[in-house]
């Protein structure tokens, strides 16, 4: 955590252990630290947990292998909404059906807590990939309701879309991730019994629709992330993001909630023990 390594300074520590339920320890080494070094940094201001993020075969083996060796981290797999058509076009529409068979092997994992992240991004994947696209998020959500684990979506500029295809698959329990739509969003999740996990952009100045839709959405659902090493919360904006800067997202949230920090921080680690299951080594 030197400047050297271009990664911000660590906040000061949180009062009550906090769970990072979306991160990329795969990508973490590029920024100085490895998987173990970035869950020893996040322990040390509070953030006890972490759930590592499947994108593709090798970081969704990655997260199980470091699940089962490791108690601080649960494990989530899956192709990412961009990987899955870009593997058919790179590979073959036969490694993308084995790449699926292979990730609904590792969700019967009992170190794997979670499928994901799948869903729907317009903004990377041009029109011709979005069929696939769309058939691997359906395979996905398949998976998710055969092992009876949670289902997590990443949504870019698809909301509808992404509803829509939840619906029709009638997936059970279901966390957006890096929730990026509006108040009418997070209604129709609500509704649904389904989570909200926010990210470092609701600190983002631009961000007004977001902050309208955090208030609305009932504690039960709400989770949070750093979608390390992406969207960098305000003041790091710009530097690579690690789980040991959830604090200042936590914070920001329980600002735009009118909520006291420490409540907010205790609502949102029940709710990822009720969606993930009770972390082991986390001393509760
Ligand atoms: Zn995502
Ligand atoms: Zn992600």
């Amino acid at each position: 955590m030197t400047a050297a390594s271009g990664l911000p300074p660590a906040p000061p520590g949180l009062s009550v252990p906090v769970i990072d339920s979306h991160a990329h320890l795969d990508l973490a080494a590029a920024h100085g630290l490895d998987p173990v070094a970035a869950l020893d940094a996040a322990e040390a201001v509070n953030v006890v947990g972490v759930v590592q993020i499947g994108t593709d075969l090798i970081s969704s083996r990655m997260g199980a292998d470091l699940a089962r060796s490791d108690p601080r981290a649960r494990a989530a797999v899956a192709l990412h909404p961009n990987e899955a058509p870009a593997l058919a076009v790179r590979e073959g529409r036969a490694a993308l059906t084995s790449a699926w068979a292979e990730i609904a092997r590792l969700a019967r994992q009992p170190e794997v807590s979670a499928i994901g992240e799948t869903g729907l991004d317009y903004f990377r994947t041009p029109p011709e990939g979005r069929a696939v696209q769309e058939e691997s998020f359906r395979v996905h959500i398949g998976i998710a309701r055969e092992v009876g684990k949670p289902v997590i979506v990443h949504d870019r500029d698809a909301h509808a879309d992404v509803l829509r295809v939840l619906d029709e698959e009638q997936a059970e329990c279901v966390i957006i991730h890096c929730f990026s739509g509006d108040a009418a969003m997070a209604r129709a999740l609500a509704e649904r019994g389904w989570y909200a996990s926010f990210a470092g952009n609701i600190t983002f100045r631009s961000a007004d629709d977001l902050r309208d839709a955090l208030r609305i959405v009932p504690g039960n659902l709400l989770l949070v992330e750093t979608d390390a090493p992406f969207l960098t919360p305000t003041p790091h904006r710009g530097r690579p993001n690690s789980p040991y800067l959830l604090g200042h997202t936590i914070t920001a949230m329980a600002e735009i909630r009118q909520d006291d920090v420490e409540a907010l921080a205790e609502g949102t680690y029940r709710n990822a023990e009720t969606v993930f299951g009770a972390w082991a080594g986390s001393g509760r």
